[in-house]
């Protein structure tokens, strides 16, 4: 057996053995990652978390009131529902002109009983 034999049937024996290594490191590392995943998993499938992240989905869904309330109607400002936008009404900007403004219900009548009232 000559020193090419030799060569020939060894680097095949090397990169299997260079491949089940990495194999085992792969093995090794979902093994280190998998209670990390199933953490996150089963923390998010807990009732009380599901009800949070409904909540959340929830709140981004609906329409921001954008109403400047301490400027448009300052003796009302506590009355807003943040989250209940249900009209848009023009608001004259400095900076953009005429605009729509998403407004609550609330925010729209203090801001029409202002205008109202001159
Ligand atoms: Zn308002
Ligand atoms: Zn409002």
């Amino acid at each position: 057996m000559g020193v090419t034999a030799r060569r020939d049937t060894e680097l095949p024996d090397r990169l299997a053995e260079a491949g089940r290594r990495v194999g085992v490191a792969l093995t090794e590392a979902l093994d280190w990652i998998r209670p990390a995943v199933t953490a996150v998993a089963e923390v998010a499938s807990r009732p009380e978390v599901k009800s949070v992240i409904e909540r959340a989905e929830k709140m981004l869904r609906r329409r921001p009131c954008l109403c400047f309330c301490a400027r448009t109607h300052p003796g009302d400002v506590g009355i807003c529902e943040p989250f209940d936008a249900v009209i848009t009404r023009p608001h004259n900007s400095d900076l953009l002109g005429d605009i729509d403004v998403p407004l609550c219900a609330p925010c729209a009548a203090a801001r029409a009983a202002r205008e109202f009232a001159g």
